[in-house]
């Protein structure tokens, strides 16, 4: 019997090992894709800061026609200006010619701020995309290590399951069934846990004396009457 609960230790080893390394592999797209998510922001900003740039241009574009148009005026008001023949009309004119004039300064004043606009965009352009470079590299390595790692994992995994099969052919059918159903009620968690100083280490609680004192003969299979799991000495 000793020997079939060391058999059921080493399987449960094996089994919580393979679970852990499993739940890493099941993480590892997860991982991949919140990279990817990360440097795709990154893209989302900059194509956001250029469309704005965009729309910038093309609003300059706008008031520089409108300017072109309005000197034009302007131009064709002062020539007007030199042939006119009563001074009321020249005054008119000339209250013309300022409010054009007046047109004008607040469109180049609207040009200056979409310059400085466009200035402002393409700085932080430049740095998003000096950051997304560098962020890229990082998730390139990121993943690299992530790749290896689950390679890596997967390898072990294929050991740990010809292990698993190895010593799982040499526990006895029925002692097999129990360990499964244990572990099954545990939510798949530990089945066999040792005992040290009477104490269950699956449930924390004291053994009566009968069961302990029987424990040390091992020549049956103790269950916990607290937990029920299967329970053996520590380092007997
Ligand atoms: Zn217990």
């Amino acid at each position: 019997m000793k020997e079939q609960i060391s058999l059921l230790v080493k399987l449960q080893g094996i089994e919580t090992e393979a679970g852990s390394i499993q739940s890493i592999l099941n993480d590892t797209q997860s991982k991949l894709e919140a990279l990817d998510a990360g440097l795709m922001e990154y893209e989302r900003t900059i194509e956001e800061q250029e469309s704005i740039i965009d729309k910038l241009k093309k609003q300059y574009r706008d008031y520089e026609s409108d300017l072109r148009i309005n000197l034009d005026k302007e131009k064709k008001t002062q020539v007007k200006l030199r042939s006119v023949k009563t001074n009321r009309e020249y005054q008119s004119l000339l209250k013309q010619i300022e409010e054009e004039k007046a047109k004008n300064s607040k469109i180049e004043d609207k040009m200056i701020e979409c310059l400085d606009l466009m200035d402002e965009t393409e700085k932080i352009i430049a740095m998003k995309k000096d950051e997304y470079l560098k962020l890229s590299d990082s998730v390139k390595n990121e993943k690299e290590i992530i790749k290896q790692e689950s390679k890596q994992g997967r390898i072990t995994l294929s050991k740990l399951d010809e292990d698993r099969e190895k010593v799982t052919c040499m526990i006895d059918p029925e002692l097999m069934k129990k360990y499964l159903m244990i572990k099954k009620q545990n939510s798949g968690g530990l089945a066999v846990v040792p005992v040290k100083n009477a104490l269950c280490h699956g449930c924390n609680m004291n053994l009566p004396p009968q069961l302990y004192n029987e424990l040390f003969l091992g020549d049956s299979l103790k269950f916990c009457p607290n937990c029920q799991r299967i329970i053996y000495l520590k380092n007997s």
